[in-house]
């Protein structure tokens, strides 16, 4: 969705996310914290940005990274959505895809190179600071120190090599290219017009149910005149709600 940008708002900076890093970043388990953002319109609220995602523990992150809504706030006001700057750790411990993501494409030679710097260094310390990494793992990263890919030092026994990726959009194509096609991104939208707010807190409440019993999820999007609701997820699970919306 092309009306994401990044944070224009003095929320979180990149810099001190990565200031914040220490070991525990490279770990498995997901993590995330809560922001205050103030939004262009005035209003200020909170949101949820993950640092790190299992989707293998928490598969619907999979599913927010398809339809372009992890680490991307939406302003309760104005519906106006902006996109986290933050890195991120991305781990899919089942297709084997292990990666640091720099949410930004967009990035110059040289700024990805003093990011790849700092990211280099935190890993180094990161290394350094498992027990269970054997010398030669760790020259083999200092080998690597030229490459984007950060290989074969992972801290973690078993863990696939950690790639870096800059974009969004990158990682995303990556992940597609990981699916099957049952497992692919499926949606479907219940929409009234209309603005009358029974109906539309009804339609609210029918949605929610249908996706939380498919494992699903849901976006809203409000407008005066019509209310509409998205159901995702993997879109065999999509397959079987539409079917008991024609029935129903
Ligand atoms: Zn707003």
């Amino acid at each position: 969705m092309s009306d994401t940008s990044a944070y224009s708002m003095p929320s979180l900076p990149e810099e001190s996310a990565q200031d914040g890093e220490n070991s525990e970043s490279f770990g498995a388990e997901t993590r995330a914290s809560s922001i205050m953002i103030t939004c262009a319109c005035g209003e200020t609220f909170s949101s949820l940005v993950y640092h790190a995602v299992n989707v293998t523990l928490e598969p619907e992150l999979l599913y927010q990274l398809l339809a372009d809504t992890l680490n991307v706030a939406v302003c309760p006001n104005c519906g106006r959505r902006a996109r986290s700057a933050i890195p991120f750790v991305y781990h899919d411990m089942a297709r084997g895809l292990f990666a640091y993501v720099f949410p930004n494409g967009d990035l110059s030679e040289e700024e990805r190179s003093q990011r790849l710097e700092r990211l280099r260094a935190v890993y180094n310390q990161a290394v350094a600071a498992s027990g269970d990494v054997t010398r030669s793992a760790r020259e083999d990263a200092s080998a690597a120190a030229d490459s984007p890919r950060l290989q074969d030092a992972i801290p973690q026994p078993g863990a696939p090599p950690m790639q870096v990726i800059f974009g969004i959009e990158q990682l995303r194509k990556l992940v597609e290219s990981l699916l099957e096609p049952s497992e692919r991104l499926g949606k479907v939208t219940l929409t009234a017009q209309g603005n009358d707010s029974a109906q539309r807190e009804q339609l609210r409440l029918i949605a929610q149910r249908l996706a939380r019993g498919a494992g699903c999820l849901t976006e809203t999007t409000e407008r005066s005149d019509t209310f509409s609701i998205t159901i995702y997820g993997p879109r065999s699970q999509i397959g079987v709600i539409a079917q008991a919306l024609r029935q129903g």
